[in-house]
């Protein structure tokens, strides 16, 4: 019998994210990864390292000349952060989704950033979780993090 399809499955869409230091220092850090996971995602790379600013200036090219940015530097080199690639059928949309909106105060309960952010205790506004914008986004921000794993440039 013929196959029913000959179109091979997409490859899967990826994202890059950030547990900031403050998942790290709260303990969060495997709550947030449950909550990825529970949805169907999967995590193909992890890494947990301190943050170097230079990295810092290349992932937040966009908000550099911004004047909160120095804050974001405090906030994000205070210590550890786990870094890692997740993976799934438009994983960059829900993953999104299930972080919330930027300003935890005001993120959506049942997101990670509604349910368990604080906004404002250090300098800068602390939300637990860095989630690439767009699946361009991702391949940039992957190419930063995780060199070995960057897309062959075509
Ligand atoms: N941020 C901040 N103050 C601001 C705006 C942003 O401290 O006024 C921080 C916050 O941690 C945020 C990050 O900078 O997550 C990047 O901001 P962006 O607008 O890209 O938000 P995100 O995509 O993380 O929701």
């Amino acid at each position: 019998t013929a196959p029913e399809s000959t179109t091979p499955p997409a490859p899967s869409d990826r994202i890059l994210i950030l547990l900031k230091p403050d998942a790290v220092e709260r303990r969060l850090t495997g709550e947030v990864l449950r909550r990825i996971e529970a949805k169907g995602y999967e995590v193909t790379a992890l890494r947990m390292l301190t943050a170097d600013p230079r990295t810092l200036a290349e992932h937040y090219s966009e908000h550099v000349s911004k004047p909160f940015y120095p804050s974001i530097v405090q906030y994000m080199t205070r210590g550890p952060v786990i870094a890692a690639v997740v993976e799934g059928e438009r994983v960059v949309e829900g993953v999104r989704s299930l972080m919330g909106t930027t300003e935890p105060t005001t993120a959506a309960p049942g997101t990670i950033r509604g349910d368990l952010g604080r906004a404002w205790e250090g300098p800068a506004m602390e939300n637990l979780v860095h989630g690439s914008d767009s699946p361009a986004s991702a391949e940039r921000e992957i190419a930063i993090w995780f060199p070995e794993l960057a897309a062959a440039a075509s």
